[in-house]
């Protein structure tokens, strides 16, 4: 369909407002834009939410909270958040990170979708704002069922890991600029030189991002051995759903999951 019109509403409100009659909500558009320039856009009107006030940083007292507007390049530039930085690198390119959006992160096809699968790691809420109401949800459900019709994902609020306790490490066919082919990130808690409590989160290895139940229940208590996470890491292959696409065949991501879990925590 070709594009009529693009709204640029000046608050979270009126883009909802804007909604109410159709279109598409668009953040940095790096997804957005090249369907509409193909043609391949399943509507005639955007929702632009670069002047919407949904950006922005905001770091205190060990939380964070982070606008869906707020591009990637600003994200890594909060010092509160330098531990996210490994992993925003490894997403597309300088000038991606410049438009990309946290909040467009959320609901991007696999294999795409690295900083919502550390989002998913921390356990995020997802602040929403619809027609009725303005509601929280955790990232886990975002994730899994999306949002309602014309709701919009206004910001995310995470607790900031305890040091030491963050892991994230992406496969890619390229070391930079390249889909993955599975991304894992963990906050891990050790105490008493065994694992007291953690969180795994995959990417590339499903169609949305997963928690790795399977792997966490397995770490609890043990060490973080070349061992132990190499069995965690098979044990997750049962809450992957993998999939075929250019960068790599389903059979191949069941196959180097273990390999990839294992080397975020050792790398
Ligand atoms: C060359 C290239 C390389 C890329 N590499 C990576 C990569 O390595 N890792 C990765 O994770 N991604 C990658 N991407 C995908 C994309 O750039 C990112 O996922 C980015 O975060 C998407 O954000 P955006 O703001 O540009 O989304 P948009 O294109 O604006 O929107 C994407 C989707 O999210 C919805 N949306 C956006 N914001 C909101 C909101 N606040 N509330 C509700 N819905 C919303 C839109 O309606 C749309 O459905 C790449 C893209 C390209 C073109």
């Amino acid at each position: 369909m070709a594009i009529r019109a693009v709204h640029v509403p000046e608050s979270a409100d009126a883009a909802v407002a804007r909604l109410a009659g159709g279109g598409w909500v668009m953040g940095g558009g790096t997804v957005v834009m090249p369907l509409v320039n193909s043609g391949a856009a399943p509507v005639t009107e955007l929702v632009s939410l670069r002047r919407a006030g949904l950006g922005g940083v905001e770091v205190r007292d060990g939380a964070a909270r982070i606008g869906a507007a707020a591009t990637f390049t600003e994200v890594g530039a909060h010092p509160g958040l330098a531990f996210l930085r490994p992993a925003l690198r490894t997403i597309a390119s300088p000038t991606l990170r410049n438009q990309a959006t946290v909040g467009g992160n959320l609901f991007v096809a696999q294999p795409y979708g690295d900083l919502a699968v550390c989002l998913l790691a921390l356990e995020a809420t997802c602040e929403i704002a619809g027609p009725d109401r303005r509601r929280d949800a955790p990232v886990a459900d975002v994730l899994a069922s999306g949002i309602g019709a014309g709701e919009v994902v206004v910001a995310v609020r995470v607790a900031l890991p305890e040091p030491g306790t963050w892991h994230y490490h992406k496969a890619m066919r390229r070391r930079l600029n390249s889909a993955a082919i599975v991304t894992v990130a963990s906050v891990t808690g050790v105490d008493g030189g065994v694992v007291a409590s953690t969180r795994i989160a995959l990417g590339g290895v499903a169609p949305r991002p997963v928690r790795a139940v399977s792997a966490e229940r397995l770490m609890l208590g043990r060490p973080l051995t070349h061992e132990a996470l190499t069995e965690a890491g098979e044990a997750a292959r049962g809450d992957a759903d993998p999939f075929d696409d250019a960068y790599a065949s389903a059979w191949y991501r069941t196959r180097v999951l273990p390999v990839h879990l294992r080397r975020a925590f050792l790398p």
